[in-house]
């Protein structure tokens, strides 16, 4: 369906950068839409319900799955993460670009639901480099860096069916790069 080719999927592992290059795209091209997700995991540092996510209890969560009021929904870490349908139908309607910053598995999901989207994967430069920013964070222990690591490797291994992928060496470049993915989609033929 036409409303479909308004939806772009971004997914990469931790560490990759992707929350600061979906930044810097958003901050260049406001007319862009980042759907807010629901999550049962506890907020962080900064983070503010309804802007950075809708936190929600267990409960709240599942009576969302019941009253099916997402369009995907995955478990990562223990937590529910979901994409609300409130957050994206009005927007593809609307002709409004959406960008979901999700994991594989809900990647997947939304591939099969909208066969129309695009889903895009950010890769890190090396392995080593992504080693090396997450160290740099500081804030994991060493089994918790080696964790993410080899589930870095798994998501890496499961993206080949991600219609592209980009190499996040330069954030404003992978920006730049991100957004040509979007205009070209948007100008197609159908
Ligand atoms: P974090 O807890 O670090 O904010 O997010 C953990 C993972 O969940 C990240 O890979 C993030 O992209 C993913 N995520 C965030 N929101 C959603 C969502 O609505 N659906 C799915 N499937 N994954 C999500």
């Amino acid at each position: 369906m036409n409303e479909e080719k308004y939806l772009f999927v971004v997914s990469g592992p931790s560490g990759t950068g992707k929350d600061t290059v979906v930044h810097t795209l958003l901050e260049q091209h406001p007319e862009l839409h980042k759907t807010v997700s629901a999550t049962t995991r506890a907020r962080r540092g900064e983070e503010q319900d309804g802007r950075d996510y809708h936190f929600l209890t267990v409960p709240q969560f599942e009576a969302q799955i019941a009253q099916e009021g997402l369009v995907e929904h995955a478990c990562y870490c223990g937590n529910y993460y979901g994409t609300l349908k409130s957050e994206v139908e009005p927007f593809i309607q609307a002709g409004t670009p959406v960008i979901l910053v999700i994991e594989v598995q809900g990647a997947g999901n939304i591939k099969r639901l909208y066969p129309g989207a695009t889903t895009v994967f950010l890769m890190p430069p090396t392995m080593e480099e992504l080693e090396r920013r997450l160290r740099s964070r500081g804030t994991d222990s060493e089994q918790a860096i080696q964790n993410r690591l080899r589930r870095a490797e798994a998501e890496i291994a499961l993206s080949a069916d991600y219609d592209e992928h980009v190499v996040n060496d330069v954030v404003e470049t992978c920006a730049a790069e991100i957004y040509d993915i979007i205009r070209e989609k948007l100008a197609a033929p159908q």
